[in-house]
């Protein structure tokens, strides 16, 4: 049998990290995954280019039964932390949109940096392994893998969410946290396309492709303002995928889709100044053209010239077109959503070390807990944040 000083169990985002500044501040440390490759998801990450921090961190952008619980490990291992690290990586990045950051070149980059730190840290790297059985004594716990036994005083649990199960995803994790009597929070797909009902789908399909820019709003009260995208199946786009994590099944979402635009004022000003043009043309100023003619062939744009158009209908489709509101057939979970809600309860852990309180030695880091960030690079920081945490109890 194998012994460590530390078991981390998933070379993803947190995993990585974790086992490299372990092994850096000198523990023996072994890093297992199921995979034949480290960081799958890091290597699709936004769209190729991993958005692998935002610059506004803040523990508002997190979602979790327990709000308080990410602020220390965001505090101490920051968004400037890491892009620090990836300065002396020498990696190149730029600010998409809204504080994302984003490398110039390509998500290998993320990937490489990670596996360099690990292999600083002599962290003993092994894919393709299965973990067959966890069980724990006095020493600590020892894993039955294919072909081997290992042990260790510390294990950490880095397996992540249920998301995308292609990559790698799986429910270990929620398995060893009930194994040793955590509890573990119902868990959903977020950051995720909604899907339509059939009806709305069919009046919508020619739109697929068709992105503006709106405000989306949650039953909660939760507001996004960022683009939204019609798809052949329903209706993504950054702000669908942002609202989606606040949105529970049954509920509607209200679409602004003329955020930048007093619509009254503009119709009032434009039937001034041209009162013979048409509606459809005076939409398509400020919504793209394919839109306007849906929205006009489904009867809900009068075809009319703006000087016959009478106020109520005028109030009718400022209402429609600044509050419509729509009601998710669903989404379209784990097998496009970029997170998974839910995972192991916060509450079991401390929020300094990410330990177990009532089982010494047994860690949780990254998204297998429950902890979930806005879209935008908010996921990797807490994969960093919470795995850098992990990796100083571990040194102590
Ligand atoms: C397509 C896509 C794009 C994304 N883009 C971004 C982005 O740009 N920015 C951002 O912040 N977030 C993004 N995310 C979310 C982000 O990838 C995750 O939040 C993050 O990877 C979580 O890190 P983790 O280490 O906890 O889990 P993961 O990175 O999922 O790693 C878990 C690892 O555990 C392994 N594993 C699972 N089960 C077992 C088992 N039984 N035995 C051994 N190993 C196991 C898996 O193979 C995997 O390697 C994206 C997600 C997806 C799916």
């Amino acid at each position: 049998m194998e012994k460590f000083d530390a078991i981390v169990i998933g070379a993803g985002a947190a995993g990585m990290f974790c086992a490299a500044q372990a092994g850096q501040a000198g523990q023996r440390v072994l890093l297992l995954d199921n995979g034949k490759k480290p960081g799958r998801k890091i290597l699709m990450s936004g769209g190729g280019r991993c958005n692998f921090t935002n610059l506004y961190v803040e523990p508002a952008a997190y979602l979790s039964q327990n709000p308080h619980f990410c602020k220390s490990a965001l505090a101490r291992y920051t968004q400037w932390d890491f892009i620090d690290l990836v300065g002396k990586y020498g990696i190149a990045w730029h600010e998409k949109t809204l504080g994302q950051l984003f490398c110039d070149d390509s998500a290998e980059q993320i990937v490489n940096m990670l596996v360099a730190e690990c292999e600083k840290g002599q962290v003993a790297l092994r894919l393709r392994s299965e973990v067959l059985s966890v069980a724990r004594d006095d020493d600590g716990y020892t894993l039955q893998l294919n072909g081997a036994t290992v042990a260790a005083p510390k294990l950490v649990i880095a397996s992540g969410g249920l998301s995308m199960p292609g990559l790698g995803a799986s429910p270990f994790g929620y398995k060893v946290a009930e194994q040793f009597g955590l509890k573990v929070l119902p868990t959903r797909a977020g950051l995720v396309p909604f899907t339509l009902h059939k009806p709305m789908l069919e009046q919508f399909q020619t739109l697929s492709g068709v992105s503006v820019p709106s405000v989306i709003t949650a039953e909660n009260g939760v507001v996004f303002k960022e683009n939204l995208l019609f798809t052949h199946r329903g209706l993504s786009g950054p702000a669908v995928l942002q609202i989606s994590s606040y949105w529970q099944p049954g509920e509607f979402v209200t679409i602004n889709l003329l955020p930048e635009c007093d619509l009254d004022a503009f119709l009032n000003d434009q039937r001034q100044t041209h009162p013979n043009q048409s509606l459809k043309n005076t939409l398509a100023m400020q919504l793209p053209k394919r839109l306007v003619e849906c929205l006009q062939l489904l009867g809900q744009i009068p075809d009319v010239a703006l000087k016959q158009l009478n106020s109520r209908e005028q109030a009718t489709l400022v209402e429609m077109l600044t509050h419509w509101r729509v009601q998710p057939n669903g989404t379209e979970g784990y097998r496009t959503a970029e997170v998974t809600l839910g995972g192991v309860d916060t509450r079991e852990l401390s929020s300094r070390t990410m330990e177990a309180r009532n089982v010494p030695g047994l860690y949780f880091i990254g998204e297998v807990m429950d902890v979930t960030g806005w879209l935008g690079g908010y996921n990797f920081q807490w994969a960093w944040s919470s795995a850098w945490a992990c990796a100083q109890a571990l040194a102590e």
